[in-house]
Order: structure tokens, then sequence, then C-alpha cells
């Protein structure tokens, strides 16, 4: 690898980041990719990937071919899209690096308040146009988020945090391109459906769960903003996330009939399915242990992933 564009500060990123484009371009300087940019074979965006091996792409007689294209390992690896539609088995998803459209849609303040940015900015940079990014998960979503926030700003993610030991606030740099993928390991009920079985340990019942997707999650962010505007607070998002989730129990799929038995669950069931369908969901492992400089204190952050996550603080 050239030492050429080596950044000065001492942050550790991968060659192949260092090698992006745009990775040393401080955030907002630069509007446009510059042109005639030297293409990457490979597209190992994510450097702690057991998939980065996957799929070389090449970018051949496009009109657009100076803004290259990125392959991203899908986590879902495309086992729950339905057959016929384009990311049916796909390992894997073309997509743009992000232009001076993207920035525009970023700070779309229509598309804000509507809280579509993020379908929108993904469905901008989709290659396939015939992808719905609504209805992909939200594992395979931010996978691609993720993406599009190393190729466009830089594998570097400074953030505040906060200490819960000692309330100490510091500054701490993720570096995304070292966040592990999580492939899915468990099988749908058949390949091309986004419904995964789990016996309850206690009822003995069987449900039939699905991971959420973007429309999904959309849906319910949506609900929780009404019931807020409303004066009320809905301290049951839990339900409310199971209740999307499970669309059959044993051969019941009747919606009502779903919703009351999410209500009347008991907790060991519902804490035993939340826990198998978290350690299973496909996406991108966006937890760090941080330790804090004031008490030496070690936790697990969470890396805050939003709209701030392209407008990145200085
Ligand atoms: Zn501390």
């Amino acid at each position: 690898m050239s030492e050429e564009g080596t950044p000065q500060e001492p942050i550790k990123i991968p060659d192949h980041i260092k090698n992006s484009p745009s990775a040393q371009a401080p955030p907002g300087s630069s509007q446009q990719p510059p042109p005639q940019q030297p293409m990457r074979k490979g597209n190992e965006v994510f450097g702690g990937s057991s998939m980065s091996q996957v799929a070389h792409k090449q970018n051949m007689g496009r009109l657009d071919d100076d803004i290259p294209d990125e392959t991203i390992p899908l986590p879902s690896k495309g086992l729950i899209y339905p057959e016929g539609t384009p990311l049916h088995m796909m390992q894997t998803v073309d997509i743009r690096v992000m232009t001076a459209k993207e920035e525009d849609i970023l700070t779309n303040r229509a598309l804000i308040k509507k809280g579509t940015v993020i379908t929108e900015l993904l469905r901008s940079c989709m290659v396939n146009r015939a992808i719905n990014v609504s209805e992909m998960i939200s594992g395979d979503r931010n996978a691609i988020m993720v993406a599009l926030r190393i190729t466009g700003y830089g594998s570097d993610y400074p953030v505040e945090i906060e200490c819960s030991e000692c309330g100490y606030k510091h500054k701490y740099s993720f570096t995304l391109a070292g966040l592990p993928i999580q492939s899915l390991e468990i099988e749908p009920v058949r390949p091309g459906v986004n419904l995964f079985r789990f016996q309850l340990p206690v009822s003995g019942k069987v449900v039939y769960f699905k991971y959420l997707s973007g429309l999904d999650e959309d849906d319910i962010s949506q609900t929780q903003e009404n019931m807020r505007k409303q004066g009320l607070v809905n301290d049951n998002l839990i339900t409310t996330r199971l209740k999307y989730a499970i669309q059959r129990i044993e051969d019941v799929d009747d919606k009502i009939l779903i919703e009351r038995f999410v209500g009347r669950m008991r907790a060991a069931d519902s804490h035993a399915l939340r826990k198998y369908m978290d350690k299973y969901e496909p996406g991108i492992t966006m937890k760090e242990s941080v330790t804090c400089p004031a008490c030496e204190h070690t936790e697990k952050v969470v890396v805050p992933i939003g709209l701030g996550f392209f407008w990145p603080e200085e």
C-alpha cells in the first residue's frame, strides 16, 4: 500500500479507507467528489467483515463512471427477500458513494420533518433502482448507512460520551470500518421469507416472527411521535415492537388476537423471545467498549446512528 495521502493525525484508518477518494476530506469541505478519482479494485469497506473478500465489482461503460460504486455485504445475505425481487438471495448490494445530491437530501427540511431522510438517502444511492429500500430490514439498511458514512466522510466518527459512572464527558472516536458485521445465522422458515420460528419456553407455543423493515421502523417512530404530540407516553416500546415482529402464533395470524396475546405474554416467554431475536438479528454490531479517561470505568457504548451520523460535530 502506498503511503501517500496518509492523514497527519494518528488515527488508525485501514489502508483501503485511507485510499478512499474522499476519506481525507473533512466533512462539508467538498461538495463534490474530485473528478477522475482512481477507481478502487476491491470494495472492502468493512475491515472487520469476514465477507469483505466477496465480489469485486468492475465499473464499466457507464456514463457516470467517475462516481465509484461500492459493493456492500448484506447481513441478511438476501435470504429473507422474496423471490423475484432484486435482493433475493443476494449476498451483497451495490451502492454509489454520496455526492452533492445526497448532501441535498440530508439537509432537505421537508424530508427531515417527514422522517424519511434516511430512506430517501438509501434510495438515492442504490445502483439498482428496482430495490425497495423501505422493505429492507434495519440491519441491512444500517450496513449501507455505515458504508455510506465511511466512503463519504471517512471511518473516524467522533462523538461526545458521558461516563455512566462519574458523569465525565469526553470525546471518543469510533472506527466505523472496524464494526463487526453479524450475518444471518438462523434459517427462515423457507428461503425468501422474512419469517422465523421460535418456541416459547414456558407456554410451549410456537411463534413466527420477522425482522423489522425500514417501513416498520418508520411506522413505529411515527406512532410514537403522534402519541407524544397528544401528550401520551408510550412506555411499552418493547411490546409495540413485538406486536410488529410477531406474524403468527401457532396457526393464528389474526392481528388483533396476536396483539392481545403479546399484551398478556408471560415475562419469561417475552424475555426469551426478545433475547433470541436480538442474538440472531443480522446487522452491524454498533457497540464498542469505551474506557473513561477520568475514572477508567469501561462500558459498552452504542454507536449513535442517525442524521448526526452524516454531519459529525467538530
Ligand atoms: Zn468515568
